[in-house]
């Protein structure tokens, strides 16, 4: 039976493509963010604190500064990815420095509670059958004098999150069920985030209903992946951190074309293909706009000259005019009442037909029985097609 974190859940809602990659393919990549690589070292340091704390060193500032900087050069290697361009290495070791400045000012003598473990390895079932196997790993497990445990998680992202957000987290709640499930006398526990970069602490409780819907939406994920047999990809801002970008389908082009010389970008055949479907596209924009200027000036002309045949070159043009009966459109209101004359009157079928994009849509969503649905796909067939969709490379990142 495999075992899920909560990164691992996280990776499949996010992009599911990322998901097969990195956890059935077992692909290795060895690209690592400058922000991931940045939030070990601090845990790291975080972690040496409390662990001294037990052993009864309790470590001055300039202690755990000295080790947080000695483990980050002993770990960089060339292969720390820094996405934002205008910032170097020594800017993120820099922001370490003040992220646990912030911490220790905040908690220093870090007495208030009693340290349970750190880094506290979890392997637990959410159910009895133990078919849902969960894992995860606590940040710092506490207790206070009130007997109330803490379930600690230290943030080093740039981003602060709502109330309403921690109180809907999915990580530390499953923890909690973890921590209760190795120790059920256990009663109160709060969950708390460390949001260095803003010093400030979020806490939330979970209520016995909140942590059985957790429970369920959890055994529902597992269900969605176990049963999964196509993993697209989803694009989002995370691509840019994303560790297969050459396996992609929607980044392995940038991937390949990014690390051309200039002269060679653009001879490359995609590169030549898309530039050129989209001067293209330009140049019909601008040839239909005129069209349709040249168009309204031929009526307007016929109508000045009172002429009905125009002589050209080597066409003529006959510009014909009349009325035409017009009924409202499907989105004007008076649609509506129209229809229900039609209706009343018994002339509907005389006059109606079957709206196939609503029955595609309708067949897709399932939203008929499955009889009907079977019957009405006796008739179905599916055709591949593909959609060229062009967008500005600054939306796309966007
Ligand atoms: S680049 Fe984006 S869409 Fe592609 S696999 Fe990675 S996360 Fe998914």
């Amino acid at each position: 039976m495999p075992i899920y974190s909560h990164s691992q859940l996280s990776t499949y809602e996010e992009c599911p493509l990322r998901y097969k990659l990195r956890y059935w393919d077992r692909i290795k990549r060895d690209v690592e963010g400058v922000e991931g690589f940045l939030g070990t070292r601090v845990h790291e340091t975080l972690k040496k604190c409390y662990d001294d704390m037990r052993l009864t060193r309790v470590n001055s500032l300039s202690d755990l500064l000295a080790y947080y900087n000695k483990i980050w050069q002993e770990n960089w290697h060339d292969s720390i990815v820094i996405m934002k361009k205008d910032l170097t290495q020594e800017h993120y070791r820099t922001l370490g420095d003040r992220l646990i400045t912030t911490y220790y000012e905040r908690y220093s003598p870090f007495d208030s509670d009693i340290t349970m473990g750190t880094e506290m390895g979890l392997n637990f079932a959410l159910d009895d059958e133990n078919k849902y196997r969960m894992t995860g790993y606590i940040d710092r497990l506490s207790r206070d004098k009130s007997g109330v445990y803490g379930i600690h998680d230290y943030k080093t992202s740039a981003y602060l999150p709502s109330q309403e957000q921690v109180d809907n987290d999915r990580q530390l709640g499953l923890y909690q069920i973890g921590i209760k499930k190795k120790w059920p006398d256990i009663k109160d526990v709060r969950l708390i985030w460390h949001y260095l970069a803003f010093d400030r602490e979020l806490a939330s409780y979970r209520t016995p209903e909140t942590i059985s819907s957790l429970v369920q939406d959890i055994r529902d994920l597992i269900d969605e992946i176990e049963a999964a047999t196509d993993f697209p990809p989803r694009e989002s801002s995370l691509c840019d951190w994303c560790e297969y970008p050459d396996l992609c389908p929607l980044r392995k082009h940038f991937f390949k074309v990014e690390a051309l010389p200039v002269n060679e970008y653009l001879d490359e055949p995609g590169v030549v293909l898309v530039n050129k479907y989209v001067a293209l596209r330009n140049e019909e924009t601008r040839v239909q706009d005129e069209i349709d200027r040249v168009r309204e000036a031929i009526i307007e002309y016929a109508r000045r000259e009172e002429v009905e045949l125009i002589k050209g070159s080597d066409y003529k043009a006959r510009v014909a005019s009349g009325d035409r009966l017009k009924f409202p459109g499907k989105n004007d209101p008076e649609r509506q009442e129209l229809d229900q004359v039609i209706k009343d009157a018994g002339k509907w079928e005389e006059t109606s037909q079957l709206d196939t994009t609503v029955l595609t849509h309708v067949v897709e969503g399932c939203l008929w029985t499955k009889d009907l649905i079977d019957r009405v796909m006796k008739y179905g067939r599916v055709e591949e097609t593909a959609t060229i969709y062009i967008s500005k490379l600054k939306d796309e990142a966007e």
